[in-house]
């Protein structure tokens, strides 16, 4: 499914693009209400910011809506109700106010699918990324399975494999995998990401190995072949 996000603010715009990619979502990106009008698509759902650096994204709204039927979520910091009004008169289909998560405009994105296209046939087959001989990950339906079996993870243990996964043997540190996985800003303790490593390690000990790299973060790395007696 591809999505066009309309967003002037970068690390914003990354986390959400970073996140939707964790979920299966193609992402188109644009900055300017003018790129967002402009942009020829295909795209199934546009995720709307309103405030714009070249027009209003209520303005951008009002257009979009007179050329396509396509789902409109606005994503906004303006709590004001008057816009949430304006915006869903103006046509867009949901409004999420800023900060969120992003499995809630994820939530929010399915739901509005489901009501734009009521009678269509089910989602295409989703194709499983495959870690190694044993492990695969269907990040349109955030499934995991280890020798064919489905394994179940935490909300955020998935979230973490996903990160993880997203480039086997890299170096990650602790912080980007807690602004990737957690929140955007996080300055806190870090003692819940390595409840999650362990949480990991203990589940998928067959298929990844999870490094610890001192002071620094953590690497993932698929096992090969092998018996899983890594770790
Ligand atoms: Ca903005």
């Amino acid at each position: 499914m591809r999505v066009l996000l309309v967003e002037d603010d970068e690390p914003v715009a990354e986390s959400l693009r970073r996140g939707l990619n964790r979920y299966g979502f193609d992402v188109e990106w644009v900055t300017t209400g003018a790129a967002a009008l402009s942009h020829e698509g295909p795209y199934n759902v546009v995720l709307l910011d309103l405030g714009l650096p070249d027009s209003d994204g209520l303005d951008v709204c009002k257009a979009l809506r007179e050329g396509s039927d396509v789902p409109i979520i606005v994503i906004s910091a303006r709590s004001d109700e008057t816009d949430r009004v304006v915006g869903l008169e103006l046509g867009a289909d949901d409004y999420v106010s800023k900060p969120f998560g992003v499995r809630e405009v994820i939530a929010r994105m399915r739901a509005v699918m489901r009501r734009a296209q009521p009678r269509a046939p089910s989602l295409p087959e989703s194709k499983p990324a495959r870690y190694g001989a044993r492990l695969s990950i269907d990040r349109r339906a955030a499934r995991v399975r280890l020798d064919g079996e489905e394994v179940r993870l935490a909300p955020k243990e998935y979230d973490l494999l996903a990160f993880l996964t997203e480039e086997p043997g890299a170096l990650m540190s602790r912080e980007q995998i807690m602004e990737a996985v957690w929140d955007a800003n996080w300055f806190g303790p870090t003692k819940t990401l390595d409840v999650h490593v362990a949480a990991l390690r203990r589940k998928l000990s067959k298929a990844i190995t999870i490094e610890a790299v001192r002071g620094v973060g953590f690497r993932l790395v698929v096992n090969e072949g092998g018996d899983g007696t890594a770790l």
